[in-house]
């Protein structure tokens, strides 16, 4: 397959998933980065792609006629958050997270672990799943895969996520080792479930080809034989998608890079790579250019509401003196609805007087800069291959 690619012989080698619910099309390679469109039950995608995060169903401060302005075709729905408010029944006998919020373009759930992980409190973890006290009024709560599947389901989700342990940093060998293996167990057990009940959609029982999907994660900490061991099991046991998982959580940037470049090669060429919670935006693109397909992140949004604007000039710190009375655009090589109206004067005056607008301000400037990125990636897999084949469309 890869010669083939690398021949130039074909117009477009395409591989596509059997699972009917998710394609996958690969149109161009260049190395071993992918431009692909991934066919979702709500909507097609275009990849390598970025994916914003909304947490509580919003993408913090921005509306969601705005985010289908900026071309966003797929965000995260966070399951931890949206199980405890308003609850994932009262979402399913609202039709589904889609309809409650208003968003017919694809949606990707967690899997509720990091989140239990991070921000509640009183964890316990046994081999049946975490016991929890939620973080919003200290409530009892109990989360296993099983669980964690039922509300995904309930959700409605495009892409739902095994329901896994995202191993800390540092994290020893052994102690990666034995979270690893609960991990696998636990992917087991996710699938299992997710199989038998994928059709008890919140909007009834549809069609193949409209169920959601579930993808695996691979974990391992920072040993990079884990991480094989880990990527060689989860494909075993044969998803449509694989998420690397537990990076960006506190090791050096090169460590990162390692991981993910130890563990694309292990996950199979033909479905997408997802690599979750990364990163700043030259991260994602040289994370791209190595092949992986999906990526999200909360930095823009939470970064934007603190005044960090991401640039082509670098970082800007909205709320500095020397922006009073600067005249220019945020970024004058960007052409978003903020940096085509806007100066920084004025953002750095909304941001003073705690205006809510700056919040989404800088979240649309924020978010166009990081699909703007994904878009000049996937524009230069594309152009890499001109003139040697014409680009087939899906
Ligand atoms: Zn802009």
């Amino acid at each position: 397959m890869r010669g083939l690619y690398e021949s130039g012989a074909t117009a477009d080698a395409e591989a596509t998933i059997s699972k009917v619910s998710l394609t996958f099309k690969i149109h161009q390679k260049s190395g071993p980065a992918r431009r692909a469109t991934m066919t979702l039950p709500h909507g097609t995608v275009e990849t390598p792609v970025f994916m914003p995060v909304g947490t509580q169903g919003t993408v913090k401060a921005i509306p969601q006629h705005l985010l289908e302005a900026l071309d966003v075709r797929i965000l995260l729905g966070n399951t931890y958050h949206l199980y405890l408010r308003p609850g994932h029944e009262a979402i399913r006998r609202m039709g589904g997270l889609h309809r409650f919020m208003s968003w017919d373009r694809a949606i990707l759930t967690d899997s509720g672990g990091f989140q239990v992980f991070s921000l509640s409190e009183l964890r316990k973890v046994t081999e049946d799943g975490v016991a929890f006290r939620s973080h919003i009024d200290g409530s009892s709560h109990f989360f296993s895969p099983e669980h964690s599947m039922d509300v995904q389901i309930a959700l409605g989700s495009d892409i739902a996520m095994a329901f896994d342990e995202c191993t800390e940093y540092p994290a020893d060998y052994a102690r990666a080792r034995a979270s690893l293996d609960m991990t696998l167990r636990w992917a087991k057990r996710s699938k299992d479930h997710f199989e038998a009940h994928k059709h008890d959609r919140p909007w009834g029982p549809e069609p193949d080809e409209q169920t959601p999907n579930l993808f695996g994660i691979v974990q391992g900490g920072m040993f990079a034989d884990l991480r094989r061991e880990s990527a060689e099991r989860l494909v075993e046991m044969d998803f449509p998608g694989y998420a690397i998982g537990g990076l960006s959580v506190g090791e050096p940037r090169e460590l990162t890079r390692e991981m993910i470049a130890a563990t694309l090669p292990l996950l199979p060429a033909d479905k997408p790579r997802y690599v979750m919670g990364v990163g700043y935006p030259d991260e994602i693109a040289e994370y791209a250019r190595m092949g992986v397909d999906m990526m999200d992140c909360v930095l823009p949004t939470r970064a934007a509401r603190h005044g960090l604007l991401f640039t082509s000039e670098g970082r800007l710190n909205i709320k500095n003196r020397q922006f009073a009375e600067d005249q220019r655009p945020a970024d004058p090589n960007c052409g978003c609805l903020v940096c085509s109206r806007y100066t920084r004067a004025y953002l750095r005056h909304l941001m003073q007087a705690q205006e809510p607008l700056s919040a989404v301000l800088n979240t649309l400037h924020n978010l166009a800069f990081y699909l703007e990125t994904m878009r000049r990636v996937r524009d230069e897999i594309a152009v890499e291959k001109a003139g040697q084949s014409a680009p087939q469309t899906a």
